[in-house]
C-alpha cells in the first residue's frame, strides 16, 4: 500500500532550506535484530564476468519473512540487513499523522522454535522519500564496474549528506549513497520520539555513524525502494 504521496518538491525557500533539522531513525540494539527466514526468500545473486570482487547479494526477490525470537517483539523491529519492520499500531500511528515518504509491506512472521504461537503482526516500511545527494558531504566514486554496476563510494564529511535544496519534502527519506539509514523530518521525529515506542532511537543527522572518508557500495537504488520510484529518482543519475 502507498502511505501518503507528496511527491511534489518542496519549494523553497518558502522556509529558509537551511534552518531544517533532520534526524537518523535507528535499531535501539543489533542484539535486538532479527533473522530473514532464508529458506522462504529468494535473493538475486549478481556476478561479475570482469570481476569475482564484485559477487553480491542484489534485490530480494520474494517479500520479507523473518524469524522473531519470542512473541514479545518491540513496537519497531530491525533486520540483520537493515529492514525496517513496525508492530501494526505503529502504521496507524504514521497513517494518522500523515506520515509521508513510505510505503509498508507486510511482513511474514513466525517466532522461533514453535508453532503454536502467533506473531504481532509486521509491516516492512520502505522509504520513498528522497533527500538526493549532498554536495558538501564530499562523496566520491573510488570503484566503479561498467560491467555489473558495482560501484563504491567515499564519504568524506558524513556529517553533510543530508542538502536540504534536495529534500523532497517527505517525512521518511533516504540520501544516496546511504539508502540503508532511514532520515527522518524534524515532525516526524518530534513525532516519533513522542510516542516512546520501543525498538528505535532518533539521533540528529550530523551524527550519522560513518567515520570520515568511510566507504559503502549500496548496489542499486532499485535493491531499497519499489522500483518504478527507483527509477524515476535513479534514472538521471545512473543508479536506478
Ligand atoms: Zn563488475
Amino acid at each position: 500500500m502507498r502511505l501518503g504521496a507528496r511527491s511534489q518538491k518542496k519549494s523553497l525557500p518558502e522556509n529558509d532550506a537551511m534552518t531544517h533539522r533532520f534526524w537518523l531513525m535507528l535499531n535501539q540494539s543489533w542484539k535486538d535484530a532479527v533473522e530473514w527466514d532464508h529458506p522462504k526468500m529468494e535473493i538475486e545473486q549478481v556476478v561479475c564476468p570482469e570481476n569475482p570482487g564484485h559477487r553480491r547479494s542484489g534485490r530480494r526477490l520474494t517479500d520479507l519473512s523473518v524469524i522473531l525470537p519470542s512473541k514479545h517483539a518491540a513496537d519497531v523491529v530491525w533486520t540483520w540487513q537493515s529492514e525496517l519492520l513496525v508492530q501494526d499500531h505503529v502504521l496507524v500511528f504514521i497513517r494518522e499523522n500523515d506520515l509521508t515518504g513510505l510505503t509498508a509491506k507486510e511482513v511474514s512472521a513466525r517466532i522461533q522454535r514453535t508453532s503454536t504461537l502467533t506473531p504481532p503482526r509486521l509491516w516492512e516500511i520502505q522509504v520513498t522519500g528522497w533527500g538526493g545527494m549532498a554536495p558538501d558531504a564530499g562523496i566520491d566514486i573510488v570503484q566503479s564496474c561498467p560491467t555489473c554496476q558495482y560501484r563504491e563510494y567515499s564519504i568524506a564529511n558524513p556529517s553533510r549528506v543530508i542538502d536540504p535544496r534536495q529534500w523532497d519534502g517527505s517525512d521518511f527519506f533516504m540520501v544516496w549513497p546511504l539508502p540503508r539509514f532511514v532520515f527522518l523530518s524534524d515532525r516526524a521525529a518530534r513525532l516519533l520520539r513522542d510516542s516512546r515506542f520501543t525498538g528505535m532511537r532518533i539521533i540528529p543527522a550530523e551524527e550519522l555513524p560513518i567515520k570520515p572518508g568511510g566507504t559503502v557500495s549500496p548496489g542499486l537504488l532499485s535493491r531499497w525502494m519499489p522500483r518504478e520510484r527507483a527509477e524515476a529518482l535513479g534514472g538521471p543519475l545512473g543508479i536506478a
